[in-house]
């Protein structure tokens, strides 16, 4: 090592040896080094006074697996750590992390603004269930970031995007995005489940919070569902009066102002104390473990999801069989630009494309195929293929799937960590059995 690199101190972990170390040490009691799965609902009070304090948030500790569990807590902080937030709450899934952050956000009445370019799944969540609880959310084309300045009312109290978008593999401009919330007052939430922090870290380009599924590439193999609310430790609840939730005394807890007692993750700690508490979406300690597992190799198996996936594109692209391809990694596509700015590792491994054959072409592709799976995920080491628009998407109306770019003919990928020549022989020759 040279003289400049040892008097560089103090010295900061890089990302790869946090994926492995983050919030966690040998276990104190037994030495173990991995993290133990603490299947355990419940935890002994030292005495009467410490379970009062525990109850009443004036210490930290664990008391009901409801609200913390010691493994979970591990994946929590790892979490935190990676994006470089503040804090996290960890949930039984991605959808229930969205749920827990715009819980801990709104009130009946209030709105907010998602990109229309999202996890089918996520559009009909804050569409029609979040409706029935008095949200109301509005969808913009986030192509033009002026689009979600133009929607903004007084009700609005939060903008929701991907970055990199499921399943269009469309790339949207998230320092615009970012301005338009600040200059509104109101937090920019990131789903970055497909990018993953390797590929982008939301926070360093001012985003307030970000929410992850899990179940993709951070557990990464399949087995686990999950999801995380990470806070910035940012953003200003005070600065207007938009955010009662935040700022209000809270009955429940003694008259408590989270924003004011819990200061820079007074979210994370309302998501949990009250959102947790109240509806449960606990992540299971048995999950968190495999998760952990899983994301201490997330670094090694993103590079080679984005070298396969490559691969792959550049061969459909030339495909006599294949209308288009949507990969920000090629150099044809739109979004190239800005994935080299806020993916300059590369642009994930989820990527659509179309059939000339339309609708029947897409039917008859995902049923010729013999290595890819034919299923609703991504981010497994398997490589996955989908037909969005008779599966993911069927619920939705023709148009909401032409704007979530999931019309007739598309076909989605999630390409995994195979030999890459197999992978092509594969969409080869389902492709040419059409
Ligand atoms: C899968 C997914 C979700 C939902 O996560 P679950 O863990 O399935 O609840 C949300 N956003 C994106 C981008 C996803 O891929």
């Amino acid at each position: 090592m040279s003289e400049n690199k040892r008097l560089n101190a103090p010295h900061e972990y890089g990302f790869e040896t946090r994926t492995i170390h983050a919030g966690a040490q040998p276990d104190p009691v037994t030495g173990a080094r991995n993290t133990p799965i603490y299947q355990s609902t419940s935890y002994v009070f030292d005495d009467v006074d410490h379970a009062a304090d525990l109850f009443n948030l004036q210490t930290f500790g664990f008391m009901y697996s409801r609200l913390t569990n010691p493994t979970v807590s591990v994946l929590e902080e790892r979490i935190a750590n990676l994006e470089d937030g503040r804090a996290a709450v960890c949930a039984s899934s991605g959808h229930a992390a969205q749920f827990l952050a715009f819980f801990t956000l709104l009130e009946p009445g209030d709105e907010f603004i998602a990109s229309r370019n999202l996890y089918g799944g996520s559009i009909t969540q804050f569409g029609v269930s979040f409706n029935r609880l008095g949200w109301t959310c509005n969808f913009v084309d986030p192509l033009d970031p002026e689009n979600f300045k133009n929607a903004i009312t007084p009700k609005t109290k939060a903008i929701f995007i991907e970055v990199l978008a499921n399943p269009g593999g469309v790339v949207v401009d998230l320092e615009a995005i970012v301005f338009i919330a600040k200059d509104a007052g109101i937090p920019l939430i990131v789903d970055n489940t497909l990018a993953t922090p390797y590929l982008c870290q939301p926070f360093h380009w001012g985003a307030d919070l970000v929410v992850h599924s899990m179940t993709k590439f951070l557990s990464g193999h399949g087995t686990s569902l999950g999801g995380a609310l990470v806070e910035s430790g940012k953003f200003d609840w005070a600065q207007n009066e938009k955010f009662p939730t935040m700022t209000e005394p809270d009955p429940a807890y003694h008259g408590l102002t989270f924003a004011e007692t819990f200061g820079d993750f007074g979210f994370t700690m309302k998501a949990r104390a009250v959102g947790l508490r109240d509806f449960g979406p606990c992540m299971s300690p048995q999950n968190a473990f495999y998760t952990i597992t899983g994301m201490e190799t997330l670094h090694l198996r993103m590079d080679r999801h984005i070298a396969n996936a490559q691969a792959v594109a550049e061969f459909l692209d030339d495909h006599p069989g294949v209308a288009w391809v949507s990969y920000a990694g090629l150099a044809s596509s739109p979004y190239k630009t800005l994935a080299q700015k806020y993916m300059p590792r590369g642009a994930g491994s989820v990527f659509t494309f179309g059939v000339k054959g339309g609708y029947e072409g897409g039917i008859s592709l995902v049923q010729n195929v013999n290595l890819f799976s034919h299923l609703a995920n991504v981010g497994d080491t398997r490589s996955l293929i989908l037909h969005p628009a008779s599966t993911t998407h069927r619920q939705l109306t023709d148009e909401q799937r032409a704007g979530a770019g999931a019309g007739a003919d598309v076909i989605r990928l999630s390409i995994g960590l195979e030999t890459a020549e197999d992978l092509i022989y594969d969409l080869d020759q389902a492709l040419v059995a059409e």
